[in-house]
């Protein structure tokens, strides 16, 4: 069943359109992350989800209830929506127990007790149930306010960018432990954030977000090895991005001709090639008969990886600069040849964006 349903929400301040003609679902037991950059609409949306900010576009749906249209709209305390925000605005007051039995209204106080400790149970804060919100870590009190929104049942929980607040290596571990407490209680969840990394480790979908549209919609794997346009593909880490010109329904690069189906020659387009597409081997020495090669410009390690600076050689193609990453160590020396061979799984090629076309408008599968 479809725990949330956003159709053709579209919602401006002022002039400046934040939420543009945007649907979506989250069905039962998911998880979908809202992805984008700063400014793309992300917590509007969730915002008018939760009834937080009015409607003025559009319809919302939870189990398949119109919960706002243009004739009604049932306040955020009546939808049944667990909120999650950065700060996790835990009373300060009362104790870890007593914050998450806030919520439970229409319960004698020992059902909301019992339901407290039970919700604590499932977030591992149980010892700390009569803790006051001060002692507690930031990944604790994270755990404390997820229980909170978790513990009334809700149809679906909205999460607003909930791990910002803690530094990077809390972060990881905080959302791995989010990850499962979600996936354990079953609860629909859309979980706002602008880092893609976090959307993939999260995320069954993702809904990556520009200027108050989607311009993808899918399983992470689907919008990293087939995006649908260049700001998708250039969205989930650094590429390489070339310009090239079409010929005979392909473009010609220095490291081989790619497909570019169905674009008349002559156009202009962006070829985007991912680091870890480009496979390098050592050469004895330059090729003499003018083949394609790379010479080593730079060669770096950064951990699990080593980023290598190329200059990419070939015939009377125009040279390149890329990036490749390659994993472990591998550190040639500076101006060494390599034979360069590219995973065409993981390169694109799309018709060039004119000044204010969309992203969608402009996309080719490479
Ligand atoms: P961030 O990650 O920076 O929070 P976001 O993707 O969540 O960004 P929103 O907060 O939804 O984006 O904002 C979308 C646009 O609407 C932005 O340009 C923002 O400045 C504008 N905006 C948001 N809330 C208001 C408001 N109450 N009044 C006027 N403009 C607003």
């Amino acid at each position: 069943m479809t725990a949330l349903q956003v159709e053709h929400i579209r919602h401006a301040f002022g002039s400046l359109v934040a939420v543009d003609d945007l649907s979506l679902t989250v069905e039962d037991g998911e998880i979908v992350c809202l992805l984008g950059p700063s400014g793309c609409g992300k917590t509007t949306l969730l915002r008018i989800a939760a009834g937080l900010e009015p409607l003025q576009q559009g319809r919302v749906l939870l189990n398949g209830e119109v919960v706002a249209d243009r004739s009604r709209e049932v306040p955020p305390e009546a939808r049944s929506v667990g909120l999650v925000f950065q700060d996790y605005a835990l009373f300060p007051h009362l104790s870890v127990v007593d914050n998450v039995a806030f919520g439970l209204r229409g319960r004698s106080g020992r059902e909301r007790r019992a339901r407290a400790l039970e919700t604590l149970e499932l977030v591992g804060m149980a010892p700390q149930a009569a803790a006051f919100p001060h002692t507690l870590s930031g990944g604790q009190q994270q755990r404390v306010a997820l229980a909170r929104a978790l513990a009334p049942k809700p149809r679906v929980m909205l999460l607003d960018e909930p791990f910002s607040g803690l530094d990077a290596q809390l972060r990881h571990r905080v959302r791995d432990q989010t990850l499962h407490i979600l996936k354990e209680s079953g609860t629909a969840s859309l979980v706002v954030t602008h880092d893609p990394e976090e959307a993939m480790f999260m995320a069954d979908r993702i809904a990556l977000l520009c200027e108050g549209r989607i311009e993808q919609f899918g399983p992470p794997s689907a919008l990293y090895y087939r995006p649908e346009n260049a700001f998708v593909a250039g969205f989930f880490g650094e590429i390489n991005r070339l310009e090239a010109v079409t010929a005979g329904q392909q473009v010609k690069t220095p490291l081989g001709a790619l497909a570019a189906e169905g674009l008349p020659d002559g156009t202009a387009v962006e070829v985007l090639i991912r680091p870890e597409a480009i496979r390098l081997s050592p050469l004895e020495a330059e090729p003499a008969d003018g083949s394609g090669f790379a010479r080593v410009t730079a060669a770096r390690l950064l951990g699990r990886t080593s980023l290598l600076h190329l200059n990419v050689v070939n015939g009377s193609i125009e040279p390149v600069h890329l990036h490749a990453r390659v994993p472990g160590a591998f550190l040639p020396a500076e101006n060494a040849p390599m034979k360069i061979e590219l995973d065409r799984s993981q390169a694109f090629v799309f018709r060039r964006r004119n000044e204010g076309e969309t992203a969608a408008a402009a996309s080719i599968a490479g």
